[in-house]
């Protein structure tokens, strides 16, 4: 068993795989730098694995699925909440290495985003305890009609960056309590966090081989994950264009996958609306240098009131703070990766050449710390108003009226979430049914119930996760018709 580990702000974190319940190395490791200070703050040296690993990793979930889904619902459930209270327990730690590792503000960690985690796999082990038990009724034939939702087998994770362990634990809690066993696939550009799950899951318990991790690229680790024969799920967040490539691999073993990607959503603000609110929550879109995935990066306002709601919006946007994480007082950090400020540097550009109209922002202002930006005056066919620049980077168009906004809410690929500020609850009504988007806001941002459904249509995604959604996805569902007169009643 290996034992490579890295000291980060304090806490030891380890850098191998996590395969049935052990440590395992590679024999080559990828770089990992911290955002924070990219040129001069080495963060590790992780385990990069290929094939061999995820192959070993595969059959240990293999391994530990029959005895794991025997279980059922209830003798999970104490593995699981075990596996929350050690997540609880750890909270600090885990913000203080995510933090280190991919430039989120510490405060939002500790405080909002980590606990989430922990939540996701209680809810999802309470939950599984009513749903996963079967529906029965009776046919018009009197033959008993019983729909079971059992264990599907190995799933496969492949989690981005922006908030890793948050969203790993989105997909590890319901596939988990469904009965499956899993295989996380870290991101590579702060695999950290999704580290430590291992160290958390030994102390809760949980037998081997039924969360194991691979480190790796893409490419390396996580293609030969996605495209497993071996694998019954595949559950990826992250972008369409990577999502194109993991749909093609699972297809080849006709794998059903989960997807939930990027999005480009829309910011609508009516005449009508509280604007002070409004545009409180407009600049709030900068949140986490703008690499958030649901976050409403083309703002649509109503012509009547650009001119009210700007100096409202600039007035907020002026007390965004960029600069260290760790500091209480900043509102944003820095960019993931060299890669990530190229890209948004890019964008800008191509904004520029396509003749928008640069309000603020535009220019790096050292390291990977990107100010706020907006576009103003964007022609309509500009690239910046329908790719995801997933950067600190929005754009303003406005509307005339209700079937403008939605013409232009709808003007996307995308359909990952909507927003929308109006005091019309008429209005609310007719928006939210008319944009294409798998959550809309109305009045306020971000408000997530793990009950209810979450993913995007068009380029943002397929199938819902959330409540018994997920459990429609990670279970089989088995239709089982018995003629019980038939029974001998032994
Ligand atoms: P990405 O697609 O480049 O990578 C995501 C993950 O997939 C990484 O861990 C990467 O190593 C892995 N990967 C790459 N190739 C793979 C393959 N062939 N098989 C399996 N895994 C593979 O995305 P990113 O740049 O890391 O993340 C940003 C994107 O994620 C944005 O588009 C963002 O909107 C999206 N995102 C979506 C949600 C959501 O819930 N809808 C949440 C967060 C982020």
């Amino acid at each position: 068993m290996s034992n490579n580990t890295v000291e980060v702000e304090g806490v030891t974190v380890p850098l191998d795989h996590y395969i049935d319940g052990r440590r395992v190395s590679s024999e080559t490791t990828f770089e990992v730098r911290s955002p924070i200070d990219w040129d001069n703050w080495k963060l590790a040296e992780v385990a990069n694995g290929g094939q061999a690993e995820v192959d070993a990793a595969v059959a240990a979930a293999r391994r530990a699925f029959p005895e794991w889904a025997a279980l059922g619902p209830d003798g999970r459930h104490a593995h699981l909440t075990r596996l929350a209270e050690a997540i609880d327990a750890a909270v600090r730690d885990l913000a203080t290495v995510e933090t280190a590792d991919n430039g989120s503000l510490y405060e939002a960690m500790s405080l909002r985003v980590l606990p989430r985690a922990a939540n996701n796999i209680r809810f999802f082990a309470d939950f599984a305890r009513d749903r996963l038990a079967p529906e029965t009724r009776t046919l018009h034939g009197g033959e008993r009609n019983r729909v079971r939702y059992d264990p599907a087998g190995v799933a496969a994770v492949s989690t981005p960056w922006n908030a890793p362990f948050m969203l790993a634990t989105w997909r590890v809690g319901p596939a988990l309590a469904a009965g499956d066993t899993v295989v996380l696939k870290p991101p590579e550009w702060a695999p950290l966090t999704c580290s430590l799950l291992g160290d958390l899951a030994d102390q809760a318990g949980l037998p081997p081989g039924v969360l194991n991790i691979v480190h790796g690229t893409g490419a390396g680790a996580g293609a030969p994950l996605t495209g497993h024969k071996g694998v019954d799920r595949v559950a990826f967040t992250g972008s369409p264009a990577t999502a194109h490539t993991v749909y093609r691999d699972a297809a080849a073993n006709l794998t059903p996958v989960s997807f939930e990607l990027g999005g480009k959503s829309p910011f609508i603000v009516f005449e009508d609306a509280d604007l002070d609110a409004a545009a409180a929550t407009a600049a709030y879109q900068y949140d986490n240098s703008g690499q958030v995935c649901l976050a409403g990066t083309r703002l649509l306002v109503q012509h009547s009131i650009i001119d009210d709601f700007l100096e409202r919006f600039e007035a907020r946007v002026a007390e965004i703070r960029v600069g260290d994480p760790r500091d209480p007082d900043t509102t944003y950090g820095p960019l993931i990766h060299p890669v990530a400020l190229e890209r948004v540097t890019g964008y800008v550009e191509r904004a520029f050449e396509a003749g928008a109209n640069l309000a603020f922002g535009g220019r790096p202002i050292g390291g990977l710390y990107y100010p706020p930006t907006l576009f103003t005056d964007v022609p309509p066919d500009a690239e910046i108003l329908h790719r995801e620049v997933f950067g600190p980077v929005l754009t303003l168009q406005t509307f005339d009226d209700e079937a403008d906004a939605i013409a232009k809410a709808n003007g996307t690929d995308y359909g990952l979430a909507a927003t929308v500020y109006t005091g019309s609850e008429d209005r609310a009504d007719r928006v939210s049914a008319a944009v294409v988007a798998g959550t809309v806001w109305v009045n306020c941002f971000y408000v997530r119930d793990l009950e209810t459904p979450f993913g995007g249509a068009g380029d943002s995604g397929i199938g819902r996760e959330g409540g018994h959604h997920s459990f429609d996805f990670y279970a089989d569902v088995k239709t089982v018709v018995e003629r019980t007169a038939l029974f001998s009643g032994e």
